[in-house]
C-alpha cells in the first residue's frame, strides 16, 4: 500500500468511486469570434456545455461561473507591457501606426486575431483555471474541469497559436502555492510549448507533452529536450507522427504516465484535453476516437490524486464538443448513452447522432518499433530520476527567465504558423451570436479566494 500521507495514493488503480467534480463554465465564452473563416471557435465550449446540460451531468456535480481573472492575476506570468497591451486592444485601433508595431512585436495579427471582447475572453479562459486551482487547493473537489482552459501555446510576452494567455501556467501558478510537485500532462495534437518553456528550469513542474513531431505547429518538442538546470529531466517530449490510432498511443500512454506518477509523485495533475488529437480533426493529422482520447483521462482518474482538466486545440467542432461531453462523464463515473439527446445544436451531429463516431481508415505512420524504442527510451529516463524530488516551499519556478527572443527571431516566428489562412468549407462556421447567453440552467457564483 502507498503511504496515505503521501501526495500520490499510488498504486490505487481503477477503483469505480465517486469524485467530486467542480466544472467552470462562463456562459458568454460562445459569443467570442476570432473572425470569419478561422479555425479557432469558442462556440464549441458552448456546443460541448449544452451537450453535458442536456446529458444532464450538470445535476452530478458543482458547476461555476468562473471568476475572471484580473490583470495582475494575468501578471504573475505574463510581462507588464504585453498585459497593458491585451487589456487595451480594440478591433478599431487596429491601424495606428505604433499600434502596429506593438502588434507585431506580441505576435497578434495572424494566427491571433484581434477580436472583440478578446481581453475578457482571455479573463474568463484564466479565471477558470486559476478558479480550478484554488477549488483543488482547498480540497473542494477532486477534480476540477475548465474547457476554455488550455491555452498552451501563449508566451510571456507573446501570442501563439491562437493563445494569448497562458491560462495552465497561471493555474499551475497557484497550485504550486499549495502543492510542492504538479504533474502537466498534454495530450493536444501539438507540443504544449508555452507551458514546458514556463517550467523549464524547474523541477516543481513536470511537463510531458505527447504531440505530432515534424513539419508541424509549432516545430519544438524533440525527444531531446528535456529541461535545464533544475529542470533537467523534468521535461519529457513524446513525439509522433500521423495516424497514430486508439491502441498505439495507449501503448505509449499508460506506460509512460504510470511511471512519472510512481516516480515523481505529483501532488496534483493538470492534463490538456486539446481535442485536436481527435480523428478527422481540421487541424490535426491523428486518428484517435474519443474513447481513446477520454482513456488518458479514465487512467489519470485511477490514481486519485487531484486533477485539472482543461481544453486545448480542436477545430472539428461537432467532436470537441462529443469529446469534452464524454470526457465530463468520465470524470464523474459515469457512462453516457451513445444515442445524443435533443440539443440546441442537433443538426451538427448529422447524419448518426451520436456520441461516437468511428476513426477514419488513414495509415498509422507510427511503427511498433518505433514506439517500443520511445516508450524505452523515456522509461528509462524517468527511472533515473530521485523519487518525490523534495522541494522547499519557498523557492518560486522560476518561470519568467527565458530570455526575450529579438527581433530576428521573430521574423522567423511568423512564418511558422498553425494555420495556413485559408478558410475552411465548413459545415460549422458559425457566425457570433447577439444573445449573450442561451444557457439557461443556474450557476453557483464562482467562491475564489
Ligand atoms: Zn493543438
Amino acid at each position: 500500500m502507498a503511504d496515505p500521507m503521501s501526495g500520490a495514493s499510488l498504486p490505487s488503480g481503477p477503483d469505480g468511486k465517486k469524485r467530486r467534480v467542480c466544472y467552470f463554465y462562463e456562459p458568454t465564452i460562445g459569443d467570442y469570434y476570432y473572425g470569419q473563416g478561422h479555425p479557432m471557435k469558442p462556440h464549441r465550449i458552448r456546443m460541448a456545455h449544452n451537450l453535458i446540460v442536456n446529458y444532464s451531468l450538470h445535476r452530478l456535480m458543482e458547476v461555476n461561473r468562473p471568476f475572471p481573472a484580473g490583470a495582475d492575476d494575468i501578471r504573475r506570468f505574463h510581462a507588464d507591457e504585453y498585459v497593458d497591451f491585451l487589456a487595451k486592444l480594440r478591433p478599431d485601433t487596429e491601424l495606428d501606426h505604433v499600434h502596429s508595431r506593438q502588434l507585431k512585436r506580441f505576435n497578434v495579427g495572424e494566427d491571433c486575431p484581434v477580436f472583440e471582447g478578446l481581453f475578457e475572453f482571455c479573463q474568463a479562459s484564466t479565471g477558470g483555471s486559476i478558479g480550478a486551482a484554488v477549488k483543488l487547493s482547498r480540497q473542494d473537489a477532486d477534480i476540477a474541469i475548465n474547457w476554455a482552459g488550455g491555452l498552451h501555446h501563449a508566451k510571456k510576452s507573446e501570442a501563439s497559436g491562437f493563445c494569448y494567455v497562458n491560462d495552465i501556467v497561471l493555474g499551475i501558478l497557484e497550485l504550486l502555492k499549495h502543492h510542492r510537485r504538479v504533474l502537466y500532462v498534454d495530450i493536444d495534437v501539438h507540443h504544449g510549448d508555452g507551458v514546458e518553456e514556463a517550467f523549464y528550469l524547474t523541477d516543481r513542474v513536470m511537463t510531458v507533452s505527447f504531440h505530432k513531431f515534424g513539419d508541424f505547429f509549432p516545430g519544438t518538442g524533440h525527444i531531446k529536450d528535456i529541461g535545464q538546470e533544475a529542470g533537467k529531466n523534468y521535461a519529457l517530449n513524446v513525439p509522433l507522427n500521423n495516424g497514430i490510432d486508439d491502441e498505439t498511443f495507449r501503448s505509449l500512454f499508460r506506460p509512460i504516465v504510470q511511471k512519472v506518477m510512481e516516480v515523481y509523485q505529483p501532488e496534483v495533475v493538470v492534463l490538456q484535453c486539446g481535442a485536436d488529437s481527435l480523428s478527422g480533426d481540421k487541424l490535426g493529422c491523428f486518428n484517435l476516437s474519443v474513447k481513446g482520447h477520454a482513456d488518458c483521462l479514465r487512467f489519470f482518474r485511477s490514481f486519485n490524486v487531484p486533477l485539472m482538466v482543461l481544453g486545448g486545440g480542436g477545430y472539428t467542432i461537432r467532436n470537441v464538443a462529443r469529446c469534452w461531453t464524454y470526457e465530463t462523464a468520465v470524470a464523474l463515473g459515469v457512462e453516457p448513452d451513445n444515442k445524443l439527446p435533443y440539443n440546441e445544436y442537433y443538426e451538427y451531429f448529422g447524419p448518426d447522432y451520436t456520441l461516437h463516431v468511428d476513426p477514419s481508415n488513414m495509415e498509422n505512420l507510427n511503427s511498433a518499433i518505433d514506439m517500443e524504442k520511445i516508450r524505452n527510451l523515456l522509461i528509462e529516463r524517468i527511472s533515473k530520476l530521485p523519487h518525490a524530488p523534495s522541494v522547499p516551499f519557498q523557492v518560486t519556478p522560476s518561470s519568467a527567465e527565458v530570455p526575450d527572443e529579438d527581433e530576428e527571431d521573430m521574423e522567423q516566428k511568423s512564418k511558422h504558423r498553425l494555420w495556413d489562412g485559408e478558410q475552411y468549407d465548413s459545415d460549422d462556421e458559425q457566425k457570433p451570436r447577439n444573445r449573450s447567453n442561451v444557457d439557461s440552467q443556474p450557476m453557483t457564483s464562482s467562491s475564489r479566494r
